[in-house]
């Protein structure tokens, strides 16, 4: 059934001249059939460099958002519309404009798991892979508004010893992850090497051994000695760490740490996107040049890794 599944997605998508692009976190069936897989910046960017006329983004709202942002010309379709990110939706534009006027002058920065809006009120866009680089390059004495994950603002504040006003916003997924999960996947796999997200909660990322956005932890298993690893953050990505290493084993810190929208996503979604042609995300230009200043200006200080 997905293999026919998977066959009409493919006709379907060359007659609209289409890419599929898929996170990480999304079931390994919808990994599967995507032209590229990645974190979400590293989508975004294969979403500006294609030819298609059409982006179907596999992953959630934030993303598809991006990837609108830098691809004003394509049309970019959500296969779920009720797709969304709970941490994404935590701080709103209003909320970071209120914030600014209390710190007049200090200077923004959000997770690229933030909505247009929020990108659109913010001087530097940054992913798990570059904040710390991001906020290195920032002048010593002005004053640092992190939005809106305080797990990733406080690792990239001990990272850089950078004092930043943080915003109290968290992802679910990552804080279904307890200290005792990590305890009990070291108790049963005690040879293996335990990578966590930033995203983690910090007793979490204390007992780890490395703390690695997604993007990190696939080339770490690749280059790393190591056989074991447990995987602290969402699950989805063992498909991928499987998949790449076939010689090592991959367990996950917690089997909660399962993202119900990304997991929105399935194969008959994906082909009904591509049958109607929704749910189109679009983001008004007024915003979009703006966030996408944001964008440009964490591409400037390095590129996406
Ligand atoms: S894993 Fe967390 S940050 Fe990522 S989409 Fe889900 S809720 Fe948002």
């Amino acid at each position: 059934m997905s293999s026919q599944l998977a066959e009409k997605i493919r006709e379907l998508k060359a007659e609209r001249n289409a890419v599929i692009l898929a996170h990480n976190y999304q079931p390994g069936e919808v990994q599967d059939i995507a032209d590229f897989t990645g974190d979400s910046l590293a989508l975004s960017v294969r979403a500006a460099q294609t030819d298609a006329d059409v982006i179907v983004f596999c992953g959630v709202r934030f993303m598809a958002e991006t990837a609108a942002i830098l691809s004003p010309g394509k049309i970019v379709l959500l296969p779920d519309k009720n797709a969304g990110c709970p941490l994404a939706d935590m701080i709103t534009a209003g909320q970071l404009k209120d914030l600014k006027q209390k710190h007049t002058g200090a200077v923004v920065v959000c997770y690229v798991n933030s909505s247009a809006e929020v990108k659109a009120e913010s001087d530097y866009c940054c992913t798990s892979s570059n904040a710390v680089e991001i906020v290195e390059s920032l002048p010593r004495d002005v004053e640092i508004i992190f939005v809106p994950d305080q797990h990733l603002g406080q690792f990239v504040s001990e990272r850089t010893g950078r004092k930043m006003i943080l915003w109290p916003g968290y992802c679910i997924t990552h804080a279904a992850i307890t200290e005792d999960d990590i305890k009990n996947a070291r108790a049963a796999h005690p040879d293996a090497i335990v990578m966590a997200h930033p995203e983690c909660t910090e007793p979490v990322k204390v007992l780890s051994d490395q703390i690695l956005s997604t993007g990190q932890m696939l080339k770490f298993a690749r280059q790393s000695e190591a056989k074991k690893f447990i995987v602290a953050t969402e699950t989805g990505i063992i498909h991928t760490l499987k998949k790449e290493n076939p010689g090592k084993e991959f367990f996950a810190a917690s089997s909660r740490a399962v993202c119900p929208n990304m997991k929105r996503i399935t194969l008959e979604k994906v082909l009904w996107s591509l049958e109607d042609m929704h749910y189109k995300i679009t983001v008004p230009e007024e915003i979009r040049t703006r966030a996408k200043n944001a964008l440009d200006r964490m591409v400037a200080v390095l590129p996406a890794k």
